[in-house]
């Protein structure tokens, strides 16, 4: 096991270090009471002035004063210029594709979230929109891929739920030598362990349904982009169609990423934890964690990440992968992830069950593979919970 600590710091702004981010990007008191936390502003429109007179903010599809300290936040975390939210992580990845794919192809990654796939293959081919999903892994696969009409790749490093590593610099080369845009879906690692616009992405996406709100209360999503004109894109397509987080989800999500940086340090230390704890325990199979020497992108998430997360799986028989998940008491199990509490699933039946069986298997999402979100309880007593679980097993 390597130690975390040793991977590059997370650069500096002039702003402030990513902790101060955290808490203060976006936000500044509010000018007509002082308040210190940005009001929710509940309200869809705004009374003008007179006729063209207005104070910058129209209507709530438009303009949002929550939401904007929300998008300010994350970009600044993210070390990117605009933030665009969304009603979910979801809504977020379908008005990318409409603002840069409409008519075109777009090279994904196959193990995506399942949510992610299902809409590349089956939503948007409705809208003359063709998919290729390749192992991301292999840049050479990705380049085979590209045709003459692509459009953007999608990566999703770490990879839900195999938890495999795409080099996100080297193909941000390839996409830029053949002038075709890069997101990246970080959310399994967080800006506060991966910050794909300084690799070279042109865009970065989140479900901030997960780490980034952290609590398990919310659905959203965000873009962050530097590009001035892509951001008008992204801007003008979500205001025509509409799939915006509301202000108490922006504010909740706000109120998140200010203690992110104290969450990301403690899913990374658990994670460690019970990725050491699983690999060492005669019940696993294979364990998934790009934190572990053992996992054949260690190095390469090493140069691109400064932590590895809360998020592993592991290979169970199909008969102890059941007993273990009803038998955890302080894993719940649950779809989603990145929540102070941790959760486990079994991802075949559940997040990925929309995946046809065949591809499922030949990735390696067998009925045996559980999924494991590590929360921010003492790591002390995750072990237990899984040591009990697993006992009982036996
Ligand atoms: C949850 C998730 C999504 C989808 O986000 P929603 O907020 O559920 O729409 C996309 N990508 C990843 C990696 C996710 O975990």
């Amino acid at each position: 096991m390597s130690d975390p600590s040793r991977s590059e710091p997370v650069p500096e702004t002039r702003a402030g270090r990513f902790d101060t981010l955290c808490v203060h990007a976006g936000q500044s008191p509010e000018p007509v009471t002082g308040a210190i936390t940005t009001p929710i502003f509940q309200t869809s429109t705004y009374v003008q002035d007179g006729i063209g007179r207005h104070r910058g903010y129209e209507y709530a599809r438009l303009q949002n004063p929550t939401r904007e300290a929300s998008e300010a936040n994350i970009a600044a975390l993210e070390g990117g210029r605009h933030g665009i939210a969304f009603s979910s992580g979801l809504a977020a990845i379908e008005c990318l594709a409409k603002a840069v794919a409409a008519g075109g192809h777009i090279v994904s990654e196959e193990n995506t979230y399942g949510g992610t796939t299902r809409m590349f293959t089956r939503i948007l081919s409705r809208l003359g929109i063709e998919v290729t999903l390749a192992d991301t892994r292999d840049p050479g696969a990705v380049e085979a891929a590209i045709r003459p009409e692509t459009r953007l790749i999608h990566l999703e490093t770490p990879s839900n739920p195999l938890m495999r590593i795409a080099d996100i610099r080297a193909i941000s080369e390839i996409a830029r030598r053949r002038g075709i845009l890069l997101c990246v879906d970080s959310t399994f690692a967080s800006p506060g362990n991966q910050r794909p616009l300084s690799l070279g992405a042109d865009v970065v996406m989140h479900s901030t349904t997960k780490y980034l709100s952290g609590h398990s209360d919310l659905l959203g999503g965000i873009l962050v982009v530097n590009d001035d004109a892509l951001a008008d894109e992204l801007h003008f397509v979500r205001k025509s169609t509409g799939p915006l987080p509301g202000p108490m989800d922006s504010w909740l999500t706000l109120r998140g990423t200010r203690t992110l940086h104290l969450r990301m340090e403690c899913h990374n230390r658990n994670g460690v934890r019970i990725a050491e704890f699983l690999e060492s325990h005669p019940a696993a199979r294979a364990v998934h964690y790009p934190g572990l020497a053992s996992h054949p992108g260690h190095e390469l998430a090493r140069r691109q990440m400064t932590g590895f997360a809360g998020m592993l799986s592991a290979e169970f028989s199909q008969a102890d992968a059941k007993r273990l998940v009803e038998r955890t008491r302080l894993f719940r199990l649950a779809e989603s992830l990145g929540g102070v509490e941790s959760m486990i699933s079994i991802p075949s039946v559940m997040t990925h069950a929309s995946v046809p069986e065949e591809a499922r298997l030949r990735m390696g999402i067998t009925n045996g593979l559980v999924r494991f979100s590590v929360g921010i309880e003492d790591g002390r007593d995750l072990v237990e919970d899984l040591e009990q679980a697993l006992r009982n097993n036996e």
